[in-house]
């Protein structure tokens, strides 16, 4: 990692909480202890909603001064959410056009029904407009960890839905999300996207920024910030985060 970085970022599902899940208590309070020291900007997927209820609402009370420096990067960083004037601001948002949206539901939804993969007993909706992202999850957004587990163990269902689909929108990204999630976006947004961003609004460049996740893998939604030539530490789940920041945390007290 680098001598002293400036700005550590973070995926959130599996890195910083168990998938969907708030913050323990204990890393909650890693990530206060972080933002005296750096900048912190978490990076994922999800949307504003899902870094609410799993990080905002889970931190300790914190000054303003302490809360401007947490960057928080919905929907692979196509949307900046900063504290500012005691409140959570969108400072921007690049969203798909109507036509983009209706182009993606209507490719993902054909193609699941086709393969089979249209599930009838789910935990909320199946498909959501993100703004900025198409996102398809096989049961619901609020499916249960162990019953997506067990939808699609190998990720074959996952990776031929994204195919197919990819085979109909050109012009679009279509891409794996979570465990049994599918994302469309505009061309070329992935968290290599959010970093670069991140890395221009900020002004702290790669070499100053570590990034830490748990699908660094080349098949992960993390590899690209890994490709992109960020330094990255790959964990595999969140107490796996809680140890490396508590030791890191030690070395520079
Ligand atoms: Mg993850």
């Amino acid at each position: 990692m680098p001598a002293l970085p400036r700005l550590i970022a973070f995926d959130l599902d599996d890195t910083l909480a168990p998938s969907k899940s708030p913050l323990d208590p204990r890393m909650a309070k890693l990530i206060a202890e972080l933002l005296e020291r750096v900048q912190v900007c978490v990076i994922s997927g999800g949307q504003f909603g899902q870094f609410k209820m799993q990080v905002i609402d889970m931190l300790p009370e914190l000054s303003a001064d302490t809360l401007a420096r947490l960057h928080l990067m919905p929907t692979c960083g196509t949307q900046y959410y900063r504290f500012e004037s005691d409140e959570w601001n969108q400072v921007y948002a690049q969203n798909l056009t109507d036509d983009e949206k209706a182009r993606a539901l209507s490719a993902v939804e054909t193609t699941a029904r086709e393969l089979g993969y249209w599930e009838s007993e789910t935990w909320g909706p199946i498909l959501e407009d993100r703004g900025s992202q198409i996102t398809f999850s096989a049961l619901g957004q609020a499916a249960p960890v162990a019953s997506k587990t067990q939808w699609d163990p190998t990720g074959a269902k996952k990776n031929a839905l994204r195919t197919a689909v990819q085979a109909l929108l050109p012009d679009l990204e279509v891409r794996s999300g979570g465990s049994t999630s599918v994302d469309i976006t505009r061309q070329g947004i992935d968290k290599a996207y959010g970093m670069t961003k991140l890395a221009e609004l900020t002004g702290v460049s790669f070499e100053e920024t570590l990034f830490i996740g748990d699908r660094l893998d080349p098949e992960g939604n993390d590899y690209p910030v890994k490709a992109l030539g960020v330094p990255t530490y790959a964990v595999e789940g969140w107490e796996d985060t809680a140890e490396y920041l508590e030791n890191w945390l030690k070395q520079q007290a």
